[in-house]
């Protein structure tokens, strides 16, 4: 029935509410014909591989062929190139890096949109600009194609677990469609309205996450240099005003807590290069719209030099020991 109304794409669009109803449920009684996953990194392999757990066949592809070795293992497809998997797949997430790679991988010589089928919902969680959102989706729609945005909340081992925080963009009528695919990889898949709104969510929380976490360290290291025990500090810190997400559940600082990328030499979590880069995509938006973000502009001057110190593959907690060296020269 998918396949029908995708062929009768032209007639449908007219009335096109109606059809946006229709394709919806239809999209959700195809529920498992194959999915395309394309962006086979460390987010995107876990992710693919909860809907293999859910029963989806995986359609999947990387440039990196030892990315795709690992979830070929766990029984998805591998093809060439995201305009191969836009053949086979008539539902497509995409997990990049950035920007540039998203306007590659939709819209480049072997892009998703070179052989898109029509009626097609793409959706993709990389964190980029909304702005790219926005071009992305309308050219999704010159094709028949429905594009969202669903950038997520929660790391690695969220992914792992399928415990990630979906923040979802695009049109209304579409969400439930998405939302039956996005559950297999989340615990909460949240509308937040138009195309580039999920994206805008995630900048915001990642801008407040980044100004938190610098706080927590400069105010740790601080006590740790006048004479305090640092996890005493923070267990005082943790039942006081100045409590927060960075110093109660991923401490920065090497031995107050377990589990965190503090206690393991700053390795796994949430990449210093991508918080620069999450960065980044605040200050440009801020610029364009002309809001000032004093703070999230210090934390991105911040995060850039950590990146050219050595710092950019170590979890973003690492500004700790970037301030604490910073102090001992
Ligand atoms: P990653 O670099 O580990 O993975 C991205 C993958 O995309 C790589 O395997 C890369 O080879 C592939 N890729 C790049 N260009 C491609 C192309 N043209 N065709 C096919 N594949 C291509 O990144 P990640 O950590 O998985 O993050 C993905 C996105 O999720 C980023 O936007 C990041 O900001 C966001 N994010 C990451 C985390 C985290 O903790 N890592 C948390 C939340 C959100």
């Amino acid at each position: 029935m998918a396949a029908l109304l995708r062929g009768n794409w032209s007639f449908y669009k007219r009335c096109s509410r109606h059809v946006d109803i229709m394709m919806a449920s239809c999209r959700s009684m195809a529920s498992k014909t194959p999915v395309g996953f394309i962006g086979l990194g460390n987010m995107g392999t876990p992710m693919a591989r909860n809907l293999l757990k859910h029963g989806y066949p995986v359609i999947a592809t990387d440039v990196f062929p030892e990315s795709c070795k690992e979830l070929q293992d766990s029984g998805a497809q591998i093809l060439g190139c995201p305009a191969e998997v836009a053949e086979k797949a008539d539902r497509i997430i995409t997990m990049l890096p950035s920007s540039p790679n998203v306007i590659e991988v939709y819209t480049g010589p072997n892009g998703i949109l070179k052989r898109i089928k029509k009626g097609t919902l793409l959706i993709d969680s990389s964190t980029i600009d909304p702005a790219v959102s926005r071009e992305m989706a309308i050219a999704a729609e010159k094709t028949g194609a429905v594009y969202m945005d669903a950038p997520v909340a929660g790391g690695v081992g969220a992914a792992s677990l399928a415990k990630l925080t979906f923040l979802v963009g695009g049109v209304e009528v579409e969400f439930n469609a998405a939302k039956e695919l996005l559950t297999c990889m989340g615990a909460n898949v949240v509308y937040c309205g138009q195309v580039g709104t999920g994206q805008a969510t995630k900048i915001c929380n990642n801008m407040l996450l980044a100004i938190g976490m610098i706080g927590t360290a400069e105010t740790m290291n601080l006590g740790i240099r006048l004479g305090l025990d640092p996890k005493l500090l923070a267990k005082i810190l943790n039942m006081s005003s100045g409590r927060c997400w960075s110093s109660d559940t991923y401490n920065p600082v090497p031995g107050v807590m377990e589990g965190v990328p503090s206690a393991n030499s700053y390795q796994g979590g949430f990449l210093t290069t991508l918080m620069a880069k999450d960065l980044g995509l605040a200050q440009s938006t801020s610029t364009n719209c002309q809001i000032p973000i004093p703070l999230g502009s210090l934390a991105h001057q911040i995060y850039r030099i950590m990146c050219a110190r050595g710092y950019a593959n170590k979890d973003f907690s690492s500004v700790f020991q970037f301030l604490r060296e910073e102090g001992l020269q």
